[in-house]
């Protein structure tokens, strides 16, 4: 997967050299390149922003110096993601459907964002999807931390990233539609905190039953609307006793 953001602030990506996603890039895995928006800037200033039209707090990012650096990254076939606090909500579905992809663009805006033409334009070109997404409800400065939200949500789930692909398969999020349940380690005591005996057993089934169980729980306490849109189909008689 290549995978292109552009940035005022390409030291702010320097964390995907790092781990995973790092070492995903050093072996082809992932061909991620980070681009800074001034490089299309054709002024002595390097200006990447203005006024709003109609007036009020802040600057708003310019939609040509914008355009001429997706004109550049964009190919046919490329999906455009815009990180704004007004776009759609980014969740594990959403991140599952950009890891089939070929192209990912991420285009991270500043100040008060990117002059609103930009989606719409590249919205109406053939061949390009544009997507505007959200991290959470609240407002960061800049959508560089977003940008290396979805690469390292994307970038775990291509093939041959994480060590041991079962490690994908029960986590929160997952399938099943609910949070993971809580894990352990050595030592088995610790602070006064013992393990939960039936982790010692060896008896896969109970365990495989009280993990099942502590997610359905957990997910209950913390996540009552993911436990709320469960298939009740999907349920066994255990636990709907849960
Ligand atoms: N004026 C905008 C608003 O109220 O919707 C907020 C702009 S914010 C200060 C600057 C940039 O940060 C945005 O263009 C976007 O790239 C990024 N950003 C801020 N919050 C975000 C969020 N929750 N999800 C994704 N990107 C976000």
């Amino acid at each position: 997967m290549r995978i292109d953001v552009v940035s005022i602030f390409p030291g702010y990506l320097a964390p995907l050299d790092l781990s995973l996603v790092g070492k995903a890039r050093e072996t082809g895995l992932l061909d991620l390149r980070v681009h800074d928006l001034r490089d299309w800037t054709t002024d002595r200033h390097r200006t990447v922003d203005d006024t709003p039209f109609g007036g009020g707090a802040g600057m708003v990012m310019r939609p040509d110096v914008w355009g001429a650096a997706l004109d550049d990254v964009l190919d046919e076939g490329a999906h455009l993601l815009i990180p704004t606090p007004s776009g759609e909500p980014l969740t594990q579905r959403t991140a599952e459907a950009l890891a089939t992809e070929q192209h990912l663009v991420i285009a991270c805006g500043r100040y008060e964002g990117i002059d609103a033409r930009v989606a719409e334009h590249y919205r109406s070109r053939p061949g390009v999807r544009v997507t505007e997404f959200s991290i959470g409800d609240y407002v960061l400065n800049g959508g560089e931390v977003a940008a290396l939200v979805v690469v390292e949500a994307v970038g775990r789930l291509l093939p041959g990233v994480v060590g041991n692909p079962h490690s994908l398969v029960e986590e929160s999020h997952g399938a099943a539609g609910l949070l993971e349940y809580p894990v352990y380690t050595k030592p088995p005591a610790w602070a006064e905190l013992e393990i939960p005996e039936v982790l010692l057993s060896g008896h896969h089934a109970r365990i495989e039953r009280w993990r099942r169980d502590q997610a359905l729980v957990r997910t209950a306490a913390r996540r009552p609307d993911m436990l709320l849109a469960l298939d009740v189909a999907g349920l066994d008689k255990h636990d709907l006793a849960t």
